[in-house]
């Protein structure tokens, strides 16, 4: 590595670089990305604000591990090939996590820079050595690597089962991930919005996966196609990372009304069914004024992405403050100057009706935060007498996710918490010997990078499991699926 062109003190001097942005007015009627990626001349500048600490704390950040000083140094000094081998040697998807991972809270929070101004913008710069990767493809060879003879079923094509999948066979496993819907991807395709990360993104990952061994078989299910049992029959080992996709509802009266959608659904019809198009089979209604419901990055994309398709108001209704969202810094702020309208401290009681049963609009009743609840967070109490309603045609519940029964009801012997997560051991090893699981399926759900890190772990530890049972023999192509 050649000398730091710079010393510490000038380093100390330079100020963050700002992410440029599609405006504000003109973004709020297109499904471009919002973000435009940091020009290379501002982000060799911000690589040169690392301080290359000797104890990163930054790395302690992030659930994959990335080594970030050296990617940071490699790319400060301009060598882009190497930083973009280094960075994609610890993350197998850099493009999507630079993209949406909540770096505030992770590698940004703990930077050293942070405790006296501004953090290293971490996360622009991996979405910047990334994209140049993108773009030259021969600078991150693909290497081919022996073959062990070991088989591995993976279920689930989002963040956990993809870097699964990448990990197992850059080990010479020979991988098959079975998803369920017809395109590879997760929620990375089917729920996050294309102003935020563009499903051309998700499909070169993909690709590059693709190419480097993982087969994937869409319109898979596991618990109806096939089962668990019959997965392990045919397959050395399994990682189960089919994510926590069941919508929670409100369970107030008015929930069957037209009108009324899950973001789940919302979002899927107009991220994967790209309902935003003009030819799409499955069209969305558009309506004139949403409300909806909850505090999350969920709830931030159905609001923006209702404004795209032509709402003229869009309300997130939350029942705390705009302290207590669980959303991303960024999506609150972008939300914010694309007009998203903020009903705090209130929550939904009933969603009105029209004699014809379309959503008229919602009723509420403003709350006020009364002692900390068990997650720390101060507990909203409803305020009596308080109740007003938001006259909208459709509402959007977004009040989160939990795991689907369909794949554990085949496998009894998967045991589960309370919640109907699949529970493992620090291994990622469920209570079936050679069945692994991680991501949301485990963790309820949570965010891009644990997804990942938990695939990473579980890749690692299926190796390991492979190689304390050399004596076992493999499973025979005779048997493959
Ligand atoms: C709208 C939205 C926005 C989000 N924004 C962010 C963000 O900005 N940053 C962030 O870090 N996180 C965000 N998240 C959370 C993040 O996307 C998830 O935590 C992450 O995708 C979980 O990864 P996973 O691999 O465990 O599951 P998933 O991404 O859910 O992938 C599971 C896959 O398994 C498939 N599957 C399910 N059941 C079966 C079956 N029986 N057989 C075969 N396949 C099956 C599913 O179709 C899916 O493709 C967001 C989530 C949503 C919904
Ligand atoms: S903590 Fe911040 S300054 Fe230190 S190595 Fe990590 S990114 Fe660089």
């Amino acid at each position: 590595m050649q000398p730091k062109r710079i010393t510490t003190k000038e380093r100390l001097q330079l100020r963050r670089q700002a992410m440029p942005e599609q405006d504000a007015g003109r973004r709020r009627v297109n499904f471009e990305e919002v973000n435009l990626g940091l020009p290379e001349k501002f982000a060799l500048i911000e690589a040169d604000r690392c301080l290359q600490c000797k104890d990163p704390r930054c790395m302690n950040g992030c659930p994959v591990g990335v080594n970030i000083p050296r990617f940071l140094e490699l790319l400060a000094q301009g060598n882009l090939p190497e930083a973009a081998r280094s960075l994609l040697g610890d993350n197998a998807l850099p493009a999507i996590t630079g993209r949406v991972c909540p770096q505030e809270t992770q590698c940004e929070c703990v930077c050293v820079r942070a405790c006296k101004g501004e953090p290293v913008a971490v996360g622009h710069l991996e979405r910047f050595v990334a994209d140049w990767a993108r773009q030259h493809p021969e600078a991150v060879p693909l290497h081919a690597v022996p073959p062990t003879g070991r088989r591995v079923a993976i279920v689930g094509s989002g963040p956990a089962g993809l870097t699964a999948a990448g990990e197992l066979v850059r080990r010479g496993h020979d991988v098959t991930v079975y998803e369920a819907l017809h395109r590879p991807g997760g929620v990375l395709v089917y729920g996050i919005p294309e102003f935020r990360l563009p499903k051309k993104i998700v499909d070169e990952e993909v690709e590059r996966l693709c190419r480097s061994g993982v087969k994937i078989e869409c319109n898979v299910v596991i618990g109806r196609t096939y089962t668990v049992p019959e997965l392990q029959a045919r397959f050395d080992g399994v990682f189960i990372a089919n994510g926590a996709g069941l919508p929670m509802f409100m369970n107030i009266p008015g929930e069957n009304l037209q009108g009324v959608y899950t973001a789940n659904e919302y979002l899927t019809r107009v991220n994967l069914m790209a309902a935003f198009t003009a030819e799409a089979d499955t069209p969305v209604l558009r309506p004139r004024r949403v409300a909806v419901v909850g505090g999350g990055n969920v709830a931030m994309d159905s609001a923006r992405t209702a404004r795209r398709m032509g709402a003229e108001r869009a309300f997130i209704v939350y029942r705390r403050t705009k302290a207590e969202m669980p959303a991303r810094v960024e999506e609150l702020h972008h939300a914010e100057q694309e007009g998203i309208e903020f009903e705090l401290l209130a929550a939904p009681l009933e969603i009105l009706g029209t004699d014809r049963r379309w959503v008229s609009g919602l009723r509420c009743e403003r709350m006020q935060l009364g002692e900390p609840d068990a997650s720390g967070r101060r507990r909203p109490v409803p305020i009596p007498g308080s109740e007003f309603v938001i006259e909208c045609d459709m509402v959007i519940s977004a009040l989160g996710t939990r795991a689907n029964p369909l794949l554990t009801a085949t496998c009894p012997d998967l045991k589960l918490d309370a919640r109907g997560n699949i529970q493992v051991d620090e291994q990622g090893m469920t209570s079936v010997p050679g069945v692994f699981a991680g991501g949301d399926i485990v963790r309820g759900a949570a965010t891009v990078i644990l997804a990942m890190g938990d695939g990473k772990r579980a890749a690692q530890a299926i190796d390991r499991y492979f190689q304390a049972r050399t004596e076992v023999v493999p499973a025979t192509a005779a048997g493959q699926a």
